[in-house]
């Protein structure tokens, strides 16, 4: 399978539509993996290190840590990055386990599995953003919408 059906897959069995919420979508990910998902933004998380974002899984939950950014949109585009990597199926079997994790102070051997932006040459990474644009795209829909509904009706 190539990537464009690798990503257009994982988009479609979310069976969300063209255009949906955020909340939307953090629902539909904890169906598909019925597990709890937690965002969390860590403000010493910092973008510097190429660091934007990093899934763990702990035992009863998914957590993803994001660094603050003043952009909303920015913000929005590191988390649905890792929702996309869940959706694809990625990051089974070799995620640390939070405990190792001593926050904010992150160790240095989960720092070298951090979910870089820089590694963007592997396959696994371009679907991953493919499939993040993509969740973008019909959450700005959603807001699209309802703007135009609040002209008509508000
Ligand atoms: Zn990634």
């Amino acid at each position: 399978m190539n990537i464009e059906q690798t990503v257009s897959t994982a988009v479609a069995s979310l069976a969300l539509g063209n255009v949906f919420t955020f909340d939307d979508l953090v629902r539909a990910v904890q169906d598909r993996r019925q597990r709890t998902l937690r965002v969390v933004e860590l403000a010493d998380l910092g973008d510097h290190d190429g660091i934007c974002a990093v899934w763990l899984i702990t035992e009863s939950e998914d957590l993803v840590l994001h660094a603050h950014s003043d952009s909303v949109l920015h913000r929005q585009q590191f988390v649905l990055h890792e929702f996309a990597h869940m959706l694809l199926g990625h990051g089974q079997g070799d995620e640390c386990s939070v405990e190792d994790v001593l926050l904010p102070d992150i160790p240095a051997h989960t720092r070298g599995r951090l979910l870089a932006r820089q590694d963007l040459d592997s396959d696994r990474e371009i679907a991953a953003e493919s499939v993040a644009d993509r969740l973008a795209a019909s959450i700005r829909g959603s807001a699209l919408a309802e703007s135009r509904y609040l002209e008509i009706f508000g």
